[in-house]
């Protein structure tokens, strides 16, 4: 069956909010965003991977991303501190560009919001309250809000887009099941000036005796984050400031390229960033970005997910059937779900162990027959391909598992995946 839907209300105005409020406008639906206009002074989210590119050309802001951001040509991964394996975008081959970008985010967020004013698209610099019709699935603004758009809708919108973030505001509301992840880490992070200089501007991702961290070259700052559980954050002071910077100091690898760096920002902290909702959409309601789900980090997946989830959001409301957003919702879990599987390959340790082995095997026969072949299909992970490749998702799930033991058992390695887990 066909939904009749014309007026659509899409709650926050951050990059999945208004790309997807751009898309539907171009389809020539009414759109309204509900936009909160206060910032935080640095939000996370600043090193997009190639497979966002040709989203970014489609919405047409590439070129004023590139304007302000560093070139980003791959990403550097660090096994222990004096262990570095760099993977060029090059590598991957495929059909991607060969290069992201690093973004300051507030610049990108404006970039995209301002996009969606160009096209026309109405915003409310107002937080949208929702309600629940009786005990159904179905979803209406409160009388306030509606007051408060000066009856935008006239009347209530066809279809509520939940676009904001780790708010879930949808979610929370109908108390939809969600899939956690196992980690309970934190992140914190801050701009610094003064930190060693990355060149060319690769992301660099540490792995720490406890935790790990990125450093992200922006135009005139780095961007360094610390992902860690926080138990052992606690033993560095009682506020995210000295935690932060008592950790930099401490840290090995992290006072090497810190040592004469110094923090321009606050500290931002952010907890539980791996849930999953269940349910993608409801009778009047849909789910995009963050909102409906999201991913540990480590891959710089999260932007890319939610513009490419924008897209496919907007193909499924046009549709607007029950197939198609089935079809969106089924899309997105898998997704999801494959992203995960790469995640949880960094925390095991078998993604470092498989450097290692790589290493430890490159003057062999076979080293040198697979060695390029595994670098081009590891590389796709940090592109953000692996998971649309079919061949790449298979080859990777065989080197991750059945290759390593198979080398262990014809004692081709004798390593242990977990002594490179994160602790
Ligand atoms: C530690 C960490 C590091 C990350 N690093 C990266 C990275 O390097 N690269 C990458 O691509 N991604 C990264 N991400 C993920 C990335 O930040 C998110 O995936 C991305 O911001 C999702 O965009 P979004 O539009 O869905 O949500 P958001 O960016 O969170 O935007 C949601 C908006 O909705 C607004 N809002 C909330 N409630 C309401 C309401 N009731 N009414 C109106 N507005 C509302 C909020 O104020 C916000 O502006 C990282 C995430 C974390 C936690």
């Amino acid at each position: 069956m066909k939904r009749n839907i014309k007026t659509i209300a899409i709650i926050g105005g951050g990059p999945s909010g208004c790309s997807i409020a751009t898309l539907l406008k171009r389809k020539g639906y009414t759109v309204a965003v509900f936009h909160l206009e206060k910032r935080p002074e640095i939000i996370v989210g600043e090193s997009l991977v190639p497979a966002i590119i040709p989203y970014l050309r489609k919405l047409g802001v590439e070129d004023e991303v590139k304007s302000y951001s560093t070139y980003k040509p791959g990403a550097s991964v660090w096994v222990n501190k004096d262990e570095e394996a760099t993977s060029p975008f090059s590598f991957g081959g495929g059909g991607l560009p060969p290069y992201a970008y690093n973004v300051p985010r507030i610049k990108f967020d404006k970039t995209i919001f301002d996009l969606a004013v160009k096209e026309g698209v109405t915003f409310f610099s107002h937080a949208a309250k929702l309600e629940r019709v009786g005990n159904s699935d179905e979803l209406k603004l409160s009388d306030d809000t509606l007051v408060a758009i000066n009856d935008f809708f006239k009347g209530q919108p066809d279809l509520i887009v939940d676009a904001s973030g780790r708010s879930r505001t949808i979610s929370r509301l109908l108390d939809i099941p969600t899939k956690e992840g196992e980690r309970k880490d934190i992140a914190v992070f801050a701009h610094l000036s003064g930190a060693e200089k990355i060149e060319p501007y690769n992301i660099h991702l540490h792995r720490l005796e406890k935790g790990w961290n990125w450093r992200i070259p922006l135009p005139d700052r780095i961007s360094v984050g610390v992902v860690i559980d926080p138990k052992h954050l606690k033993e560095y002071g009682d506020t995210k400031e000295e935690q932060y910077d008592n950790f930099l100091k401490s840290d090995e690898t992290l006072r090497k390229f810190t040592a004469n760096a110094k923090r321009e920002t606050g500290v931002a902290q952010y907890n539980n960033y791996q849930l999953i909702s269940q349910k993608m959409y409801g009778k009047n309601w849909l789910l995009t970005g963050d909102a409906g789900g999201f991913l540990d980090p480590i891959f710089s997946s999260g932007l890319f997910l939610a513009i490419k989830g924008s897209f496919a959001a907007a193909d499924a409301i046009s549709m607007g059937t029950d197939v198609a957003f089935k079809k969106y919702q089924k899309d997105q879990l898998y997704e999801l779900a494959i992203w995960q599987k790469l995640v949880d390959t960094w925390y095991s340790g078998s993604l470092f162990t498989l450097f290692k082995v790589g290493q430890d095997r490159m003057d062999t026969a076979i080293g040198r027959y697979i060695g390029p072949h595994m670098q081009r299909h590891l590389t796709r992970i940090f592109s953000g391909e692996a998971v649309y490749k079919s061949y790449s998702r298979r080859f990777l799930n065989f080197v991750f598992g059945p290759m390593l033991s198979l080398m262990k058992l014809g004692r081709l390695h004798n390593r242990k995946t977990s002594d490179l887990a994160i602790k």
